[in-house]
């Protein structure tokens, strides 16, 4: 374990701009031409983005992100739709679990 992980790492939501210890937070992970995942883990590689696990932060960024303006703060462009699918279906069964 790295010395900077002993701490409790915050991140900032993307949405809201909420700061909190990374694990509370939806780690979304990837990067411009590779694809993007949900990371509800935190152990894929690539860049990270953060959001409170909440209906409001969490479909409030799926629907920033289908929109071409939304996706190219991200520069995902295309895959901003196809991330904004994985994220629904992550949270559809997170809060029906
Ligand atoms: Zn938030």
């Amino acid at each position: 374990m790295r010395l900077k992980d002993l701490g409790r790492p915050e991140r900032t939501c993307v949405q809201c701009g909420n700061r909190d210890g990374k694990r509370s937070l939806l780690r979304v992970a990837g990067k411009a031409g590779a694809g993007w995942e949900p990371d509800p883990e935190g152990r894929r590689p690539g860049r990270g983005i953060y959001l409170c696990r909440k209906a409001g932060c969490v479909e409030g960024f799926a629907k920033r992100i289908r929109t071409p303006k939304g996706a190219a703060r991200w520069r995902m462009g295309t895959e901003g739709t196809a991330l904004a699918d994985k994220i629904s279906a992550w949270w559809t069964l997170e809060t029906n679990a």
